[in-house]
Formats: C-alpha cells, sequence, structure tokens
C-alpha cells in the first residue's frame, strides 16, 4: 500500500483510519452477511447507521432541536436550485458573490427570481472579502446568501454579514467540520461532502425548522421540496446509503478526536505552516489578502505559468498530488482540509523550501 499526499480539493482526503474501518466491514457488515452497499435502506440496520450519523453529528455541530439535518442527494449544485425553490416567499433574494461558487449559486437563483449582488469582490478576482457590515439589504429579501469558504478562490468569511434580521443561507462545503459554527446564526447551512467529510454524491441541508414550506409551486419536484426529506427522515426514495455510511464514520472519529474545536487547533496549525513559508518564500505569494485567508484552501503563484506548471510537475513527481490550481486563479493550490496530516503539509513545505533553494 503506498498513499500519496493528496492535495485534492474534491473529492478529496478521507481520515485512513476511516477508510480501514471500512475495509474491514466492505465485504460482511458486523454479521449481516452483506455490505452496506447491497442493504435495504428500510432496513433496521440500516436505519441504525442513519440514525446513528444524524445523532453524531447534531453532537459535534450542536444542532439545535429546532433544526432539521437532511441527507440529500445531487451534491452542492443541485442546493443551488433547492434553495430558491424553497426559501423564495418573496421571490427575492440577496447574494454576495465572493467567488465561483457564490457567482454560480446566484446565476441559479436567477431562474426562480429577483437575485440582488449586494456585495462582490468580482473586481479583485475574489482575492478577499468585502466589508458586509452595512449592506443594502433589500426589505423583500428572503434570504441572503453566502458561500463561506471559497475553495477555488481560496478565502473564508471573518465575521459573518450583518444580515438586518434576514435569514443567513451559507454554503459551507469545503469548511464543513472544520471548526466550530454557531448553527442558531442561520436558517440554513448545508455542504456538499466531498470536499471535507466524505465520499461525493451527497449533500448535508441544516434547516431551522420554520423555513421548510409545504406550499410550493406544484412545478417544484417533489425530491426538490425540503418538505419531502424532513418528513420522510431523508428516505423519501433511496438515499445515498452509501455515502451516508461513510460519513457517520467520518462524525465519528471527529469525535473520537475532540470534536469540532480540536480540528479548529490542528487546522490552524496546519494553515500556517503553509502561510508562514509562503510569506517568507521569494519565488511563491500567496494570492488572497492575508486576513481572508481559508484554512482549507491555500491557492499560491510565482507568477509565471511556466514556473508553476514546473512546480506541480515536480510536487507530483515527489509524491504530492493534485497541488495544480484551478485555471481561474492558475498557479497552485492545497487543499488542506481535515483529513490531511500535519506531516502532509510539513513534507510539502520542506519539499518547496528545498525546491526554492534550488532554483533560486
Ligand atoms: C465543490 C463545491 C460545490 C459544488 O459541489 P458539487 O457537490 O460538485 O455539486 C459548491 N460549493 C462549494 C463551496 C464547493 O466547494
Amino acid at each position: 500500500m503506498a498513499r500519496v499526499f493528496n492535495f485534492s480539493a474534491g473529492p478529496a482526503m478521507m481520515p485512513l483510519p476511516v477508510l480501514e474501518e471500512i475495509a474491514k466491514e466492505v465485504v460482511d457488515y458486523r454479521g449481516c452477511g452483506m455490505s452496506v452497499m447491497e442493504m435495504s435502506h428500510r432496513s433496521k440496520v440500516y436505519q441504525q447507521i442513519i440514525d446513528e450519523a444524524e445523532a453524531d453529528l447534531r453532537d459535534l455541530m450542536g444542532i439545535p432541536d429546532n433544526y432539521k439535518v437532511l441527507f440529500v442527494q445531487g451534491g452542492a449544485t443541485l442546493e443551488f436550485a433547492m434553495i430558491p425553490m424553497n426559501l423564495m416567499k418573496n421571490g427575492v433574494a440577496d447574494y454576495i458573490v465572493t467567488g465561483a461558487w457564490s457567482k454560480k449559486a446566484a446565476s441559479e437563483a436567477k431562474k426562480y427570481g429577483k437575485v440582488n449582488v449586494i456585495a462582490t469582490s468580482e473586481d479583485k478576482n475574489y482575492s478577499y472579502i468585502p466589508d458586509v457590515s452595512d449592506l443594502p439589504i433589500d426589505d423583500d429579501a428572503d434570504y441572503v446568501y453566502i458561500c463561506e469558504n471559497e475553495t477555488i478562490h481560496g478565502t473564508t468569511y471573518k465575521e459573518l454579514p450583518n444580515t438586518k434580521g434576514k435569514i443567513l443561507v451559507s454554503d459551507q462545503s469545503s469548511m464543513f467540520l472544520s471548526k466550530p459554527v454557531d448553527v442558531t446564526k442561520y436558517g440554513l447551512i448545508y455542504g456538499g461532502v466531498q470536499k471535507n467529510v466524505g465520499p461525493a454524491g451527497l449533500a448535508i441541508v441544516i434547516i431551522r425548522e420554520d423555513l421548510i414550506r409545504e406550499d410550493l409551486p406544484a412545478t417544484v419536484p417533489t425530491y426538490c421540496s425540503f418538505a419531502t426529506h424532513s418528513e420522510n427522515g431523508s428516505m423519501y426514495n433511496t438515499p445515498n446509503c452509501w455515502a451516508i455510511y461513510c460519513c457517520g464514520k467520518v462524525f465519528k472519529y471527529l469525535k473520537s478526536l475532540g470534536g469540532l474545536s480540536a480540528m479548529d487547533e490542528i487546522n490552524k496549525k496546519k494553515a500556517a505552516i503553509l502561510y508562514d513559508y509562503l510569506d517568507s518564500s521569494k519565488l511563491f505569494k500567496g494570492t488572497v489578502e492575508k486576513e481572508y485567508r481559508s484554512l482549507m484552501n491555500v491557492p499560491f503563484v510565482t507568477g509565471d505559468a511556466d514556473k508553476d506548471a514546473a512546480v506541480v510537475a515536480a510536487t507530483k513527481a515527489a509524491g504530492f498530488d493534485n497541488l495544480k490550481g484551478h485555471r481561474s486563479v492558475g498557479g497552485l493550490r492545497a487543499s488542506i482540509y481535515n483529513a490531511m496530516p500535519i506531516e502532509g503539509v510539513q513534507a510539502l513545505v520542506d519539499f518547496l523550501k528545498d525546491y526554492e533553494a534550488k532554483n533560486a
């Protein structure tokens, strides 16, 4: 077995102890004589798997009783549509556009109503988070939308926007479970799980109960109504049984490490190793304003596309995979989610230092 240090933005690394536990259960889940992949989602055994996953997630995040947890297929992208379909009562929403993912979410929402872009950092290729303390919130806005960690551009919010009493909706795909969050500050939190939790094919939606509506237009697909998932325990139809099972393992693993405060400590330490090096480097520089740097996705460049490509090739040859930056930013990007060990980041920095010394 040879595992590389995988810096992929997603699907991304999962914790090795979790993969090993899954491997042990893959053929025969706890004496059932079958795999979780082969099991009826209506079975008692599976019901216990999904119930435990939800209970552990509630425990990890401190999700209050008046919030529902939904396991939905279609990834984060389907949520770009489900959110306006379900939450737009007045047909208006305010979006803060800080990168590729909030931009996509805003353009999808336009299919369902009026979208106001109330702040954006597009002027500097999304390298910062705009001032969100006093925004022109529309009186009729049904919600204010943010992408709290922009995976491609590598930015994150320091403070949540002042929504002036409106509901806050947050895409946390690439920061899900990376640190404690106060769920009560949000109407809805969601994320695709393949960045920081488990295998692709699942989004987790945490929604305040009173925002779940029964009176949606008849043209909204049954699957796309939050009420459908809420009323049926995320099993209106066959859920992504396998991904839910794997996520449940990760929840237990994170609890065993001390929960989200512990993850936050580790993630800060890990990111500092990389950012401190980038700040001292003469070859590389980070692309994001310091205050708004993501702890999860770290884009950096040499300033020369050919040099960038040479570094990416060298890292790959040395056993560091998936460091090529997204084409809209260029350069390199290291995604250092929960599952990336501190040793992985240290090894990368050691490699880059050495590379810099040899190529000065
Ligand atoms: C990856 C990503 C998405 C899209 O996720 P899919 O599951 O592929 O639909 C949306 N938002 C953010 C912040 C992401 O990182």
